[in-house]
């Protein structure tokens, strides 16, 4: 048995539906279907799921909610005029739209995410009725009635250990189950939607929770490829990676799947396959436990800017017991999460991502870190990019560092910090965030090209 999650671009109008559809009954397995909101038809236009936050947002601000609801349902008119579906399906839309969005707005948090996940759960019932339309035994089924329990996070829903279990009859359901994406119930009660892009956590939590043969995640590329394409054009197809492999370089940049995504399939075993809606005879990426490559073999090259840098120095410091622990506490305590600490004999640095810091935090830290820490020296250095190889087989093979420095040096790009993972998976280098996108051809370059 397969689980299938489809994206917003799959499900952007009639056509894409139709595209859907057709892949869903060419292939028996695939009894259990996730479907993200409608996206984007074009590139100007705007999602579903960001014109349901526009209703919400007009509400709760006292503003007219009106023009953005009667977008939402023109998307979906529009995809069940295309398929002949009945037209009351659109009222039964449009109702259940009117509905939630006259609900309680006390807490803004709760409101918010009974409106986002209308999208994905309206598309689901869509999605039903246009399978059986096409003449397949499909039903829409409820996270609710399902038993998908999540935390109470509202915008930011874990899932709750019980689900697995309660989730399982799933496997056993007659014919093709549709099931919304994006959203589960609180314990009581409450819809509670995932990060966005969420969608994807919906389908490999339940392809944990069936024990799927394989997570089918089905997007609008034919493959992931090995790095990204804006910056390098030509860039290969990456037909095979581990879970930590995309752990890695979902961590930054890579966007096609998202990271919350590969815990419960990878607990689970599952092996998740990415393909592609419009070409879906192209091979795809299969994401799998382990995978045979040459010793040495990086399996990508991910980056992405947004990041600063705390460096902090002082004589000795190598000798004091504690001073990391309280370096990072006062980080903690502003509420400030943080990403590396590089470090030397007598100094450190904090890796940061730069959204979180804006200069008021900054200076209060830095006045915290000198007169706590009694330090020789402490600067921040904004505008820096994370660049990163990744690859599994990497791991005891010697020179992968000096090939990259020398790919950097060719290239004329400084390195400010170099960090290798623990576990040897990935190798890290900070540069200028001008310097980035010379930082990753030229990895690619030495990697990708060399090698042909
Ligand atoms: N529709 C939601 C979003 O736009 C979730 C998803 O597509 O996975 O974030």
């Amino acid at each position: 048995m397969k689980v299938a999650k489809f994206g917003g671009s799959s499900l952007a109008d009639a056509d894409q539906f139709r595209k859907v559809c057709q892949i869903i009954t060419s292939d028996a397995d695939r009894r259990l279907i996730v479907v993200s909101a409608p996206g984007r038809r074009h590139a100007d236009d705007t999602k579903v799921t960001d014109l349901l936050i526009a209703c919400a947002e007009a509400r709760l601000d006292g503003g007219a909610a009106e023009a953005p609801l009667q977008a939402v349902v023109a998307r979906y008119a529009e995809i069940a005029g295309g398929l002949n579906l009945a037209a009351d399906l659109v009222d039964r839309i449009s109702d259940d739209l009117k509905t939630r969005l006259a609900g309680p707005t006390d807490d803004r948090g709760r409101f918010l995410d009974t409106m986002k996940a209308a999208g994905e759960d309206n598309c689901a019932k869509l999605m039903a009725e246009g399978l059986a339309a096409a003449g397949a035994d499909a039903r829409y089924v409820s996270p609710r009635d399902a038993g998908l329990v999540v935390t109470s996070e509202f915008g930011n829903a874990r899932v709750l250990p019980e689900s697995y279990e309660r989730l399982s009859h799933l496997a056993e359901a007659p014919g093709v189950t549709v099931f919304p994406g994006f959203f589960g119930y609180s314990p009581g009660g409450e819809v509670v939607t995932f990060p966005r892009g969420g969608s994807d956590i919906t389908g490999a939590i339940l392809a944990a929770a069936i024990k799927a043969d394989v997570y089918e995640n089905f997007t609008d590329v034919d493959s992931v490829l090995v790095a990204n394409p804006d910056v390098v054009p030509s860039a290969r197809p990456l037909p095979e990676l581990t879970y930590r492999e995309m752990r890695e370089l979902s961590y930054i940049g890579f966007r096609v799947f998202h990271e919350e995504a590969l815990e419960p399939v990878f607990h689970a075993g599952v092996p998740v396959h990415i393909k592609n809606t419009n070409n879906p005879s192209a091979p795809g990426t299969r994401i799998v436990v382990d995978r045979r490559a040459p010793p040495g073999h990086v399996a990508g090259i991910a980056s992405d800017a947004g990041f600063c840098s705390i460096y902090v120095s002082k004589y000795l410091m190598n000798r004091e017991i504690g001073f990391g622990r309280r370096l990072l506490q006062i980080l903690e305590s502003e509420g400030l999460s943080y990403e590396h600490t590089p470090s030397g004999i007598d100094s450190i640095s904090v890796i940061l991502r730069e959204e979180q810091f804006d200069a008021a935090a900054e200076a209060r830290v830095v006045a915290r870190i000198r007169e706590q820490l009694d330090v020789d020296d402490v600067s921040v250095e904004r505008g820096l990019a994370l660049v990163m190889i990744v690859g599994e087989c990497m791991r005891h093979v010697v020179g992968i560092a000096a090939r990259a420095c020398g790919a950097f040096a060719r290239a004329g790009v400084s390195i400010e910090m170099i960090n290798q993972g623990s576990t040897e998976v990935s190798m890290m280098f900070g540069v200028k965030a001008d310097e980035s996108a010379a930082a990753v051809r030229a990895l690619y370059g030495e990697f990708f090209e060399d090698d042909d």
